[in-house]
């Protein structure tokens, strides 16, 4: 879920660029003598190459000489056109850190440099071709089909003092939302398989949906930005029970509410310990975001479109020559007005060409890389034969309206609630 901007965002140590505007177009050669405090990577071209000497000033005359005339029309502007990527590497090699801004340019780079430490940021494009909806798309999103929760906004069934009022929405909604009811993507599988090559240092994902564990990705390697259904936990502060996620499947899937047996408070419901609007993301978020992102040779976004803090900004936490690659159905986050270190999929302001960008659904990109890094194969027998397993693995049989451990029985039924919302969402049950 996303976080409230009141929670603590990731520090933002900028190192670089002044941003290119139209009224003043990036100049190379002021970026050579440029301010940034980047010196130890700007010193040094990255892959031999002789570095490119700023050029002095010449003064365009010199002191006390006659002004040239006037020739009575207006001089020309200074008018001086940004580099092409192609002069910009030939000019500059060692800014060009990626050759263009296409996967095949990344594959090269992967396949060069050797790169160990790939971090993976997703969000909820991956798990859309599961069935999954997202939340903000227009009209088939999450937050466009809670309208029958008469709730005062569409994000108050993620907000986490209106589930302490009212739980019953989240609970029926929860039940949709499951883990269980649907099967990983190939994206996922491209992760998994990015951990097998050696190549993951970690998956950031801002998806609750757990499809990244039933996918086989090693929960070290994981950090789930938002929480999500894994874990459980009784919303008394004074209490904090954990519980496990069958533990409250079994109560939701049989209408029962999940309440704490171990404080037996009135309003002790146990919560999926996803991060509601009004909570603190985990803390692993951070201790993760700082032990990893400096050691980050390759970042692949894919999935999201980064409109939520803090979790955006961590594209902002790689060296500046980091390559950066954007899998995703539309751009984000590019230009100087979108940070500091936003996307530049042009090469036309950053200092370091390093972003490259594949406009299409995940499946497709993860499909496209895989083939060009020679794992195609890999990828597509991996799906499958996960695929098949748990196609085969017997379901889960829920027992039929269980009473709670201390023989009480839930006091309130979402029934009703799930009925109506399973109406209303368009949401595809997988067996
Ligand atoms: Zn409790």
């Amino acid at each position: 879920m996303p976080s409230e901007p009141t929670t603590p965002g990731p520090p933002s140590p900028v190192k670089d660029t002044t941003p290119a505007t139209p009224e003043n177009p990036p100049s190379p050669t002021l970026d050579v003598v440029n301010t940034d405090s980047d010196t130890d990577h700007a010193t040094e071209p990255s892959d031999g190459s002789t570095a490119v000497s700023p050029p002095s000033p010449k003064p365009s005359r010199l002191p006390h000489s006659v002004p040239p005339k006037q020739s009575g029309r207006r001089p020309a502007p200074n008018v001086r056109e940004p580099m092409s990527p192609l002069q910009t590497r030939l000019l500059h090699p060692r800014w060009a850190i990626l050759s263009d801004n296409t996967l095949s340019a990344v594959a090269r780079y992967v396949s060069h440099h050797d790169v160990r430490n790939i971090i993976v940021m997703s969000g909820a494009g991956i798990s859309t071709s599961a069935g999954i909806p997202d939340f903000r798309s227009p009209g088939t999103g999450l937050y466009d089909n809670l309208s029958k929760f008469n709730l005062p906004y569409a994000e108050a069934i993620f907000d986490i003092d209106y589930f302490r009022r009212c739980p019953r929405a989240f609970y029926a909604l929860a039940k949709e939302l499951y883990p269980g009811n649907f099967k990983p993507t190939l994206s996922h599988y491209f992760v998994r398989l990015l951990a097998e090559k050696k190549r993951l240092l970690r998956n950031f994902t801002q998806n609750i949906d757990t499809l990244e564990r039933v996918a086989g990705i090693d929960p070290e390697l994981l950090v789930e930005a938002h929480g999500s259904f894994h874990t459980a936990h009784c919303i008394r502060r004074e209490c904090r029970q954990e519980y496990s996620q069958q533990w409250v499947k079994d109560r939701i899937l049989t209408g029962n509410m999940p309440l704490c047996t171990t404080c037996h408070g009135k309003d002790a419901y146990v919560k999926p310990d996803i991060t509601f609007f009004g909570e603190a993301l985990p803390s692993r978020f951070f201790t993760q975001m700082q032990r990893d992102f400096s050691r980050c040779d390759l970042l692949i976004v894919m999935g999201t479109s980064l409109q939520v803090e803090p979790f955006a900004s961590l594209i902002e936490e790689v060296s500046l020559k980091t390559p950066r690659l954007l899998i995703n159905l539309e751009k984000c986050r590019t230009g100087p007005l979108a940070g500091k270190t936003g996307f530049d999929f042009d090469g036309s302001w950053h200092k370091y060409r390093r972003d490259a960008l594949h406009l299409g659904t995940c499946d497709e990109g993860c499909l496209q890389l895989a083939e060009l890094l020679g794992w195609k194969e890999d990828l597509l027998s991996l799906h499958g034969s996960e695929h098949r397993q748990l196609d085969g693995s017997p379901k889960k049989q829920v027992p039929v309206a269980p009473l709670s451990p201390d023989g009480r029985r839930a006091s309130v039924g979402i029934d009703e609630i799930v009925a109506e919302v399973a109406e209303k969402l368009t949401l595809s049950e997988k067996p």
